[in-house]
């Protein structure tokens, strides 16, 4: 794939940020995007070009039907000057998941690994030095032809945009507060829940808003059907150090399958951990942490990485696990992840991925 580079003078570049310690998540974005659309069944017109707004048609079906994916992954400096991504072919490949489940059309892998590949290091004047911080990459697609009847758009939009992203945990590793919700849903079984699409995002506001306004940092989902089982906290998958095994609930089809998830499970693994993909009902996360069984539980995604957790809130009472402090398995995961990411210690996985150097 030629992708076409559209130059910035030197005044039309945006000013950098003064501090990188301050940078807000999604807040700020680099200079340019990479675009490509999607017409008469071919992508056309690679490019990387000025971050800008779209045109787009007040009828396009992505405004009305939702008919959208996205993705989320890190660029990492590394001390001695590599800039390093995350398993991006992971990122790449559900993507195309996301697409087929939306009858969207799919991109070439190695295409969209160019893309991200050619604007980081095009935009690498913006990557974030200090430790913990990253270039927060935002791949996603909109359908863009313009009617309101459903079915699928025949035209769309792909884009990367990138966000410098100062450290996620600003005030420290501290565990959060969680709000069990057993009254909306997340996602169903046969749904989309399983794909990285924003109508899992919008679904999803009401219980969120909901459990900040009562004090609480994230809602904990359970499943759609019985409200029995734990499924996902907010947007991160969820795990429990339960009886000395590492539990996480098992892929229903209702949950993301995270690729930040599959990593803490292949690294406890490769660390002598045992872990376990199973159902695991509200009651027995209740039961467990009352009787000692549970000693730790944290979140995983891109964002935070790992988030511990410290309580949880179910039918008015409220359940304090490792009396709110961080364990020592959540911050050892943490910690051996991290430093992967990072390139700081060394990857016996293959997941780092040097793309240039800064
Ligand atoms: C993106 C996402 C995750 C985490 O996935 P990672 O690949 O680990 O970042 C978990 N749950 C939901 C709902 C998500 O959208």
């Amino acid at each position: 794939m030629k992708i076409t580079l559209e130059q910035l003078g030197d005044n039309e570049q945006k000013p950098l940020y003064q501090d990188e310690s301050k940078l807000v998540f999604g807040s700020i974005f680099t200079d340019r995007m990479f675009t490509m659309r999607y017409t008469d069944n071919a992508w056309m017109e690679p490019r990387i070009e000025k971050y800008k707004p779209f045109h787009l048609d007040p009828s396009s079906c992505v405004l009305h039907y939702s008919q959208e994916i996205f993705e989320g992954l890190k660029a990492y400096a590394a001390e001695d000057g590599r800039i390093l991504l995350f398993r991006p072919d992971q990122n790449a490949r559900r993507l195309n998941r996301s697409a087929a489940r939306l009858v969207m059309p799919t991109i070439p892998e190695e295409d969209i690994m160019q893309a991200i590949t050619e604007l980081v290091l095009e935009e690498k004047r913006w990557l974030p030095k200090q430790p913990g911080t990253s270039l927060y990459l935002r791949p996603a697609m909109i359908a863009t032809e313009p009617f309101l009847g459903v079915h699928p758009s025949r035209e769309y939009i792909f884009f990367i945009i990138i966000s410098p992203v100062g450290a996620y945990y600003k005030g420290g590793f501290k565990p959060v507060k969680l709000y069990v919700e057993d009254t909306y849903i997340r996602a169903n079984i046969g749904g989309v829940g399983d794909v990285k699409t924003g109508g899992n995002y919008a679904a999803s506001l009401m219980a969120g808003h909901r459990a900040q306004q009562k004090g609480y940092s994230q809602v904990l989902w359970l499943d759609g059907r019985e409200r029995k089982y734990v499924e996902e906290v907010g947007a991160m998958n969820m795990f429990f150090v339960f009886g000395n095994k590492l539990v996480t609930p098992k892929l229903t089809g209702s949950i993301l399958p995270g690729i930040t998830r599959a990593s803490v499970l292949e690294l406890a693994n490769y660390l002598g951990l045992e872990t376990e993909e199973r159902l695991i009902s509200i009651d027995e996360v209740i039961e467990g942490i009352n009787t000692g069984d549970i000693t730790e539980a944290f979140g995983s995604g891109t964002a935070a990485v790992i988030s511990p957790v410290g309580s949880l809130y179910y039918k008015e009472k409220e359940y304090t696990i490792n009396a709110d402090q961080v364990g020592s398995v959540t911050q050892m995961l943490y910690d051996k992840l991290v430093n992967i990411q990072y390139g700081r210690e060394k990857d016996p996985f293959g997941w780092v991925r040097e793309i240039g150097r800064y």
